[in-house]
C-alpha cells in the first residue's frame, strides 16, 4: 500500500508532489491521459512569476515534473476509472485493470473547458481559438475578438479583453444573459463590447489563422460574417470527476467541495482547476496543490 497517492501531473498535482516528497512521504502520482495537464495544450505562458520572459506550457510543467522527481516522487502512467473513499484505505482501479491503495489521496485533476464542438474551432485551437482570455488575451492587442457565452465567465472575459482588443463582439445564444446583474451591467455599459444576441457561431474562419466566425441568427435562420483574429470560447468548464461519482461532496456543477484542501471525506485532499470553478490559472492550482500537501501531512501524523 502507498503512503500517498496523487492524482493529475499538472501544476496541482506536481506542487502537492514536490511537497509531499520533501516531506518524506514518498508520494505516488498517477499522471493520467494528459502528461502534465491543460498547460500542455498552450504555447507562451506569461503570467506564472518567476519567468522575466514568456515560458512554453510544455516547458513549465516538464520543469515541475523533474523537480518533484527530483525530490523523490515517482511517476505512473494510468487513469483511475473509479473508487472506493471511504475507510481508511483509499482503494483506486485503473484504466489498465491495476489496483492501487493509499492512506492519503490527493486529487489534482483539473477541469477541462467545454467546447462549441465545431471541426474548424479545432483545427485553429491555438492558432485565435482559445478559451482562456487571462491566458492568452494579451496576444490580441488593438484586434477584433469575439467572446462566445452569456455567463459570468464570458462577461468577465469580454470586460478583461475590451481593455486590450479594438473591439469585443459577445456572441450569445439568447436574447438576455446569465451573466449576474453587475457583470451584465458593466458589460452592456462598455462601449468597446457589442453584444450579438439570438446568435450561434456556425463555424471558425480561417485557414491557419483565425478570420473571423460565420454566424447564424437563431431566431431568423440568416448568416453573417464577422471579422475577428481572436475567438475565446466561454460557455463553461467540466471538472474531471466523473470517477468520483458518490465518494465525496461535489457542488451541482461536479467541482469538488474543499476547504484548505481537505474534501468531505477524511484523508481525501483536493486540488487545483478540480476544486476551484473561480480562478483556474496555472499559479493557483500550483498554490493550491501547495495546501493539500500540507494538510495531508498533517492528516498523516494525526493532527
Ligand atoms: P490540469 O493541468 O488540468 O491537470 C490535470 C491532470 O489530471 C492531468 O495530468 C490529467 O492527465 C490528470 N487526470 C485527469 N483525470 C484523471 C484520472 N481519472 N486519473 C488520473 N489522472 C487524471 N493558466 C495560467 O496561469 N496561465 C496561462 O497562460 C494559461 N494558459 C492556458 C492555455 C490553455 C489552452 C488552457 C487550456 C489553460 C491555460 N491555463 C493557463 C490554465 C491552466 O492550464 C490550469 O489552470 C492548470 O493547468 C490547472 O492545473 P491542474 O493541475 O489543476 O489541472
Ligand atoms: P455558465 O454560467 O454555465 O454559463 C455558460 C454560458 O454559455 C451560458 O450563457 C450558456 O448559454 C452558454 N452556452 C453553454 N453552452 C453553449 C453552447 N454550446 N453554445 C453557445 N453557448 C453556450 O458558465 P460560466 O460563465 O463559466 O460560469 C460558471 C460558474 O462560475 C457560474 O456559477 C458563474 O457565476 C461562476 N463565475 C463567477 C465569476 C464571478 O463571480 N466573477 C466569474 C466567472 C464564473 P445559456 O445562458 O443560454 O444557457
Amino acid at each position: 500500500m502507498e503512503n500517498i497517492i496523487i492524482l493529475g501531473s499538472g501544476p496541482a498535482g506536481c506542487t502537492a508532489a514536490i511537497y509531499a516528497a520533501r516531506a518524506g512521504l514518498k508520494p505516488l502520482v498517477v499522471e493520467g491521459l494528459q502528461r502534465g495537464g491543460q498547460l500542455t495544450q498552450t504555447t507562451d505562458i506569461e503570467n506564472f512569476p518567476g519567468f522575466p520572459e514568456p515560458i512554453g506550457g510544455m516547458e513549465l510543467v516538464e520543469a515541475m515534473r523533474k523537480q518533484a522527481e527530483r525530490v523523490g516522487t515517482r511517476f505512473a502512467v494510468g487513469t483511475v476509472l473509479r473508487c472506493e473513499l471511504a475507510g481508511d484505505v483509499k482503494r483506486l482501479w485503473l484504466d489498465d485493470g491495476s489496483e492501487l491503495s493509499c492512506r492519503v489521496l490527493i486529487i489534482a485533476t483539473g477541469a477541462a473547458a467545454r467546447w462549441l464542438g465545431l471541426a474548424s474551432e479545432k483545427a485553429l485551437l491555438g492558432r485565435g481559438v482559445s478559451a482562456c482570455a487571462t491566458c492568452d488575451g494579451a496576444f490580441f492587442q488593438g484586434e477584433n475578438v469575439v467572446v462566445v457565452g452569456g455567463g459570468d465567465t464570458a462577461a468577465e472575459d469580454a470586460l478583461f479583453l475590451g481593455r486590450i482588443a479594438s473591439h469585443v463582439t459577445l456572441v450569445h445564444r439568447r436574447d438576455a444573459l446569465r451573466a449576474s446583474k453587475a457583470m451584465q451591467r458593466r458589460v452592456l455599459e462598455n462601449p468597446n463590447i457589442t453584444v450579438r444576441w439570438n446568435a450561434v457561431v456556425e463555424e471558425v474562419l480561417g485557414e491557419n489563422a483565425v478570420t473571423g466566425v460565420r454566424l447564424r441568427d437563431v431566431k431568423t435562420g440568416g448568416f453573417s460574417t464577422l471579422d475577428a483574429t481572436g475567438v475565446f470560447v466561454a460557455i463553461g468548464h467540466k471538472p474531471n470527476t466523473e470517477f468520483l461519482q458518490g465518494q465525496l461532496a461535489l457542488d451541482d456543477e461536479g467541482y469538488i467541495v474543499a476547504e484548505h484542501g481537505r474534501t468531505s471525506v477524511p484523508g481525501v485532499f483536493a486540488a487545483g482547476d478540480v476544486q476551484d470553478r473561480r480562478y483556474r490559472q496555472a499559479v493557483t492550482a500550483a498554490g493550491s496543490g501547495c495546501m493539500a500537501a500540507l494538510e495531508a501531512a498533517k492528516h498523516l501524523e494525526g493532527v
